[in-house]
């Protein structure tokens, strides 16, 4: 098949390229650039342009005849999605729609979207099912659930055809150490930590020692980034026309803040300083994910399920390349 993917050269991204290529299938990722990087997508075909641009949209996904579409490309801190949620609500839901309106325009029928945990909000029992109850507590997730209702309005209007595949904590890199997360800034706890065993930050603050855990700090699922790209290709074969399916990626298992930070001290060797800080806005206390839809109906199954090996390539990837892609 013909995929775009747009945020093609994000960090997920990236990998998802690398994933459908194996499958045989011919990537174009389409990018602005704001956040990813040209290096990233490999030998993969690249349009550098902005997804609210209706028209340079559907040039791409007519000139190169695209059968279907991988939607990453969004803002994803939910942190700051609290802040300025007509930033989350523009980006994510608006051109959501204005992606929704061009592959239907154009014909294009299917796609995978990349949604999140954060639809669940707080969470009534772990670990998590697609059927639980949909109630984010930040911007980002709810931006995210609205393309969610979306995509089951055009599936059945329209006989389009969507898979959502609802990412937990996504971390690691690719086992060959070639491509990886560059984030400018980064938010994210585990390239964070690993930034303090590098010596290019001085500690690390945790968010919140006060949540109704076992030490205090919140709990995540954390998924190897090429476990979810997998699903990703598994995911354009499950799709059916006039439907939505959900499937949640993780890898079953949580971990608090102060456990991601042990295994990167194992992991790494480095002593890595800590300092308690106060908690951020829209955090969840636990997140962790029932993944059993996903491996029973796609047949999905994680190479990379343990958290050393997460850190492990993580750490690969930063120790040979200090810089990110620059
Ligand atoms: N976190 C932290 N310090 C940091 C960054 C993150 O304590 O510098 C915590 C954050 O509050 C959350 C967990 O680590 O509980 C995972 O955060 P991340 O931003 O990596 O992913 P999210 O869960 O927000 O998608």
């Amino acid at each position: 098949m013909n995929v775009l993917l747009t945020g093609g050269a994000g960090y997920i991204g990236s990998h998802v390229i690398r994933a459908l290529t194996a499958g045989g299938h011919e990537c174009v990722a389409y990018d602005n650039l704001g956040n990813g990087h040209a290096e990233a997508v490999g030998e993969a075909k690249l349009i550098v342009a902005d997804l609210a641009d209706g028209d340079a949209l559907r040039a791409a996904l007519k000139e190169n005849a695209i059968d279907a579409v991988v939607h990453l490309a969004a803002f994803i801190e939910a942190g700051e999605s609290v802040e300025k949620p007509d930033k989350y609500f523009h980006n994510n839901t608006i051109i959501g729609l204005t992606l929704l309106d061009a592959m239907r325009d154009c014909g294009v029928k299917t796609m995978v979207f990349s949604s999140t945990a954060a639809v669940y909000g707080r969470p009534e029992r772990v670990p998590i099912i697609e059927d639980d109850r949909l109630d984010p507590i930040n911007p980002y997730g709810a931006s995210k659930l609205c393309v969610e209702f979306m995509l089951r309005a055009y599936a059945t209007a329209y006989g389009m055809e969507f898979v959502a595949l609802r990412y937990f904590n996504v971390a690691g890199a690719s086992a060959d150490g070639t491509i990886g997360e560059d984030h400018s800034p980064e938010t994210h706890l585990v390239p964070l930590v690993l930034q303090v065993a590098r010596g290019r930050r001085k500690d690390i603050k945790i968010f919140g020692c006060d949540y109704d855990t076992p030490d205090g700090t919140c709990i995540r699922d954390y998924i190897h980034v090429s476990d979810l790209a997998d699903a990703h290709v598994l995911a354009i074969h499950a799709a059916t026309a006039g439907g939505v399916k959900v499937y949640n990626l993780g890898n079953g298992e949580g971990f608090s803040v102060r456990q991601v930070i042990e295994t990167c001290r194992a992991v790494t060797g480095c002593d890595i300083p800590v300092e308690d800080a106060p908690r951020r806005a829209g955090d969840p206390p636990r997140l962790v994910a029932s993944s059993e839809k996903a491996m029973k109906q796609l047949g999905w199954q994680p190479r990379f399920p343990k958290l050393e090996t997460i850190v492990e390539h993580a750490w690969r990837w930063h120790r040979t390349h200090p810089n990110g892609y620059a």
